[in-house]
Formats: structure tokens, sequence, C-alpha cells
């Protein structure tokens, strides 16, 4: 019987990200105002960019959305 291991979520893991982008380049959307940008993400994790944030396990615009940004890998 194999158990598998479900680790506890770590504060600040990007789940979108965990199965797709350890680190890299990726696209965010803002589902609000429809801006896209390409940000960088090194060990799950976004690395610091105007106008995106991470805020637990989303990144949000700073436009004032309430919604988190899609993420999209860069190709
Ligand atoms: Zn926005």
């Amino acid at each position: 019987m194999t158990i598998t291991t479900i680790e506890k979520e770590k504060t600040g893991v990007l789940p979108e990200l965990a199965t797709n982008i350890q680190s890299g380049e990726a696209m965010v959307f803002c589902p609000k105002c429809k801006a896209i940008q390409s940000v960088f993400i090194q060990d799950r994790r976004l690395m610091p960019t105007r106008k995106f944030f991470q805020s637990g396990h989303s990144i949000y615009h700073d436009c004032g959305s309430t919604q988190p940004c899609r993420i999209y890998r860069d190709w």
C-alpha cells in the first residue's frame, strides 16, 4: 500500500507553480484589467516585481483587483 505524503502547504508557495514552474519566467494575467506581464519565479515564489505582488498562494495586480492573477508559462 502506497501512502502519498502530502506536505502541509508552505506559506508563500504558489500551488499553480508547484506543478509547472519551479524557477523561470512566467506570465501573469490580471482578470480585472487584462494586464499581462512576464514575471520571474524562483523556487516557486514570485520575485519582487513592479505592479504585481504575492499574497499567500496567489499573485495579485496592484490595480485593486480582488481576483488573483492567472499564471502561465512563458512558452
Ligand atoms: Zn489589474
